[in-house]
């Protein structure tokens, strides 16, 4: 691994499940991956050894129960003096015990997020499970689209999205839908409730699955019958602004800039106010992940990247819009990968 050298680390101590999946296979709730020059181990209990086996490529397996311990042996019979660790997710209890029971005077070096971004770029199998989870998404929607009527509880059209996604193979869903109607609308991320739909509703359906690990995000807004003249003004300026943004998206370009296009659409119609969050952010083992789309990002895309595309405008007591797509950086710009038409639909 080259992070490594260009760190000057003896070891590296993964434990996050996003990295240790990605790095070698392991697909359990709890391991470790210990990386050196000389090789590497992984580590989990008994809970896990069978299935370790048939999932992990390390050059070293190890089965233990108490974690900091059979971590803190490795790295001292690998004498291990600088050893990295996962900044944003080993907790500050979990370093002590590292600490505790590694090597004596050894250096503990935080890695940030964007010294781990190794999971940003994408390769072909794992668009194609992004991908996947997109059409998926397509399919659970139209199936569950008849539903979205006055006096449907947000809640059964939550569940029902679920029911068709996981019917149709989804792992798990992403995270907990937001189903927002008329005036909550204007909660960005306002999960389903028992609020029962009327007509003249915006109604904000934010939701996904995983396949092989990956997964779908996705927004769309549907209006229900005849909508407010101000919210279908929202509506066409968010779809503006993504439309503007997604045409953006090419290798090289400032993540900071991709929102700007879109946050300058919103401000130009009068809504710069109500555009609280970031453009975006990267997609694939985990629903939010590296990079950031926002007016303080760093990030700048690269090809293979997943990225959301995602302005909203939210408006109190009125109600709200997002519009939200994934796309991938190709050598020539962007591909879409979800398949939902974002073009206003009145049901
Ligand atoms: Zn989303
Ligand atoms: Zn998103």
């Amino acid at each position: 691994m080259t992070l490594l050298e260009t760190q000057g680390l003896d070891a590296i101590v993964f434990q996050n499940l996003s990295n240790l999946r990605y790095l070698c296979g392991f697909s359990g709730s709890d391991g470790a991956l210990l990386v050196s020059p000389g090789g590497d181990c992984f580590l989990c209990d008994s809970r896990y050894t069978t299935q370790a086996k048939s999932q992990v490529v390390a050059a070293e397996q190890q089965e233990s129960r108490v974690k900091a311990e059979a971590i803190g042996g490795w790295l001292t019979a690998k004498g291990a003096k600088r050893i990295g660790f996962e900044a944003e997710s080993l907790t500050v209890a979990g370093l002590e015990r590292l600490q505790s029971k590694g090597p004596q005077e050894a250096e503990w070096v935080p890695l940030s997020r964007e010294q781990l971004a190794f999971r940003a770029c994408k390769d072909a199998d794992e668009v194609a499970a992004i991908q996947e989870a997109a059409a998926l998404n397509a399919e659970a929607l139209a199936e569950v689209l008849p539903l979205f009527r006055p006096g449907a509880v947000e809640r059964d059209l939550s569940l029902a999205l679920e029911f068709a996604l996981k019917r149709r193979g989804g792992e798990e869903k992403a995270f907990d839908f937001i189903i927002a109607s008329g005036p909550r609308g204007a909660l960005p991320h306002g999960v389903a409730s028992d609020r029962v739909l009327a007509a003249g509703d915006l109604v904000t359906v934010d939701f996904g699955t995983r396949v092989r690990g990956y997964h779908s995000d996705e927004t769309v807004t549907l209006g229900i019958g005849a909508v407010d003249p101000r919210l279908r003004q929202i509506y066409d300026t968010v779809l503006e602004a993504h439309d503007q943004a997604l045409a953006a998206v090419r290798p090289g370009v400032s993540l900071r800039e991709v929102d700007a296009i879109a946050r300058r659409v919103i401000d130009e119609a009068g809504f710069g106010d109500y555009f609280g969050h970031g453009l975006g952010h990267g997609v694939g083992l985990e629903v939010h992940e590296f990079p950031t789309l926002s007016p303080r990002s760093e990030d700048v895309a690269e090809v293979g990247m997943v990225l959301t595309i995602e302005p909203g405008i939210y408006v109190p007591d009125l109600g709200g819009v997002r519009i939200e797509d994934m796309v991938l950086v190709t050598a020539e710009g962007a591909q879409c990968l979800t398949q939902i038409s974002k073009s206003f639909r009145s049901l």
